[in-house]
């Protein structure tokens, strides 16, 4: 439930980065419902199936620097099955290596397991912030993993990326592709994290109230995530890391 105080101190410790972590589909035509779990049952034990969500990122530290307390939600409160789907190992400066293997110590601390992490490398799909990827060659990679891993709630940027950063874009444009031809797998809800203007961005614990007035649903953090989230960070930031096989690293040809 909502907590007045927790929120303050998360606020206060977000600071100017509160205005990332709220989730809203402004921009995509599906709209967030809970679903009846009396409606989703597991054929053999008549336990309601958990959520399958699927968080489709850019780069390896979007999925904390943009939706970690987004993450949490689904991974400590609804207990979903969460998987994160990223399109690039980041080497725009030729660290992709060191970044992949943050992307799986945050993944970790976010509680995505290391099997749900599908981490791309692919040469038409750059990470570099001048570049636009195809829409329809993205959204068919995506809608791939959709359908075959029957996500039933994908969640990526929206048209501004958040930062501004072509590739967030593009993984925008490949969704509402896949929306506008109704290619997503029936029952899949979709939804974009709110680009804010930079007021907003700036305004800290004032933004709280207009993030869960405008947006069709909004996350916050409590003291504990919000420890978490701070560790996860911590995990991009180093660049000694052991280069072990631990992500693998899907090459598309
Ligand atoms: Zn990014």
């Amino acid at each position: 439930m909502f907590d007045p105080i927790l929120v303050v101190v998360c606020c206060a410790g977000l600071g100017l980065t509160l205005s990332y972590f709220t989730l809203g589909s402004s921009r995509l035509p599906h709209q967030f419902q809970e679903k009846n779990s009396e409606d989703v049952k597991d054929n053999e034990n008549s336990r309601p199936a958990k959520r399958r969500v699927m968080f489709v990122t850019a780069h390896p530290d979007d999925e904390v620097m943009f939706f970690g307390p987004t993450i949490l939600h689904f991974t400590q409160r609804e207990g979903a099955l969460v998987y994160l789907l990223c399109l690039s190992t980041g080497d725009h400066y030729d660290q992709g290596r060191v970044r992949s293997k943050e992307l799986w110590e945050s993944c970790h601390l976010l509680g995505v397991s290391r099997e749900n992490i599908l981490l791309y490398r692919c040469d038409d799909l750059p990470d570099n912030p001048s570049i636009v990827w195809p829409t329809v060659r993205t959204a068919n990679l995506i809608n791939q993993y959709l359908h075959a891993l029957d996500i039933d709630m994908v969640v990526t940027f929206d048209s501004g990326g958040v930062s501004g950063h072509i590739n967030h874009s593009s993984l925008y444009s490949a969704l509402q592709h896949l929306v506008e031809e109704d290619y997503l797998p029936e029952n899949c809800e979709a939804f974009s994290l709110d680009t804010v203007n930079i007021l907003r961005k700036y305004s800290s614990l004032l933004d709280v109230p207009l993030s869960y007035a405008l947006s069709s649903c909004a996350f916050t953090v409590d003291r504990k995530q919000y420890s978490i989230i701070q560790r996860a960070m911590r995990a991009h930031i180093s660049h000694n890391c052991d280069l072990s096989n631990d992500v693998q690293v899907m090459q598309i040809t």
